[in-house]
This record gives C-alpha cells, structure tokens and sequence, in this order.
C-alpha cells in the first residue's frame, strides 16, 4: 500500500507556485519542468496535475482521462524537444526499492545526447 498523499511535498509546492520552477510544458493533466540536477544534457520531470504518490497509485486510481492526459504530455514534451528521431529515455522511479525521493509522481525524461546501457 502506499503512503496517502503529502501536499507539502516539493512537486505539490511547484504546482502550487509556491517553489519556483521553469515551465516546459502545462496542460489540464500534466506540467513539465527541468530537473533541478540534471543527470543528461536535458533531464524533464513530467508530472501529474492530480494528487498522485507513485506511478502504482496513479495507475489504479486515476481516471482514464487523467491517465491518457499525463501519458499523451510525455510525448509531446519529446516532440517538443525534436526528441523521436535522436531517442531518448523515459524513467520512472518507484517506492523505496525504485529509489524514489519525492512522493508525488513523476517521469524523467533524458535526452539530447547518447546515453549509453541502462544501469540499475
Ligand atoms: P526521484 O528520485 O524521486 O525519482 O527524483 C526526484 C528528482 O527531483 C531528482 O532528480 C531531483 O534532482 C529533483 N528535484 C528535487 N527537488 C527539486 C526541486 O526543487 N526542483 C526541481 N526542478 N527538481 C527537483
């Protein structure tokens, strides 16, 4: 089970305007923003508009809308980025084992650049 949602959390702050952020992207579902320590030459978290701990708890509780709203933002953020053709890599941390820091969901996206094997 995960942990109920925590609206102090530091993405919860970003959407809130609270702590600011660079906006690459805001839509009804999602908003894009640069990783404050990038570990690529462009490393975005995408995240949920919806009060979502992880990847397990969006996935089974939100809506079929939110779902496709957040998925389809994914892919824009790339296109946007002029990504598809290059590559990149989708990433999404989950839970203490998945090595995951903030509990609001999010997908890092990196890219740009070559980035060699995948690595645990
Ligand atoms: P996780 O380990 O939870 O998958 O990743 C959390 C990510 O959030 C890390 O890559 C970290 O650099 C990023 N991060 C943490 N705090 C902030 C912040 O205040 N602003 C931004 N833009 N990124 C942050």
């Amino acid at each position: 089970a995960t942990s109920p949602y925590d609206d102090e959390n530091i993405f919860a702050k970003i959407l809130r305007g609270e702590i600011p952020s660079t906006t690459l992207y805001d839509d009804e579902w999602a908003y894009a923003f640069p990783d404050i320590n990038p570990q690529a030459k462009l490393h975005v978290l995408v995240i949920p508009k919806g009060r979502y701990v992880s990847w397990d708890d969006f996935s089974a509780k939100a809506s079929d809308a939110e779902i496709a709203g957040f998925i389809r933002a994914v892919g824009t953020v790339a296109r946007q980025h002029n990504l598809v053709e290059p590559g990149y890599r989708l990433l999404a941390n989950i839970g203490p084992h998945g090595g995951q820091e903030v509990p609001h969901l999010h997908v890092h996206l990196f890219g740009e650049e070559p980035l060699g094997p995948m690595i645990a």
